[in-house]
């Protein structure tokens, strides 16, 4: 079973988890790295607190008190105008200090955020390629499917 920790961008604080939770019963984007029949259970879910994200500081201690084993940055974090610059920061910093493996995403990215970064210089020098490769590897089918 995996127990899961999310962390969304605070900038989304208001959305209701559609995407993510689709993603997790289909095991898709983040979550895809799960089989279909082990068991992931959602354990907490939070926001990043706000620029510059300091939440992230202290909301995977909660997590850890429900059992958690690793922590999902949402995807919404890849993808969003911009994307977060603290990502990597973010990463390190809770495979640091708490010992949680972090994986970048949650769903799969929608292709039309897709379709809008590939046109944005700061996408390529963000290095969010590199970091969302898993992502970014997908279908694109999949992806205009989470549109
Ligand atoms: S851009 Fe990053 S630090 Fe800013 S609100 Fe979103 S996740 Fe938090």
């Amino acid at each position: 079973m995996a127990k899961v920790g999310i962390i969304i961008c605070a900038r989304y604080r208001d959305c209701g988890g559609g995407k993510c939770f689709r993603a997790m019963r289909e095991r898709h984007g983040g979550f895809a790295r799960y089989p279909a029949d082990e068991t992931v259970e959602i354990v907490g879910y939070s926001t990043c607190g706000g620029c510059p994200g300091g939440n992230v500081e202290y909301v995977p201690a909660e997590f850890i008190k429900n059992g958690c084993d690793v922590v999902h940055l949402a995807t919404g974090l890849v993808v969003g105008y911009p994307p977060c610059p603290s990502i990597r920061r973010f990463k390190e910093f809770i495979e640091t200090q708490y010992g949680l493996p972090v994986v970048v995403g949650t769903h799969p990215i929608p292709l039309k955020y897709l379709q809008t970064h590939d046109r944005l210089s700061f996408w390529d020098a963000s290095g969010m390629r590199e970091l969302a490769a898993h992502l970014l590897a997908e279908p694109r089918e999949l992806m205009e499917a989470y549109n």
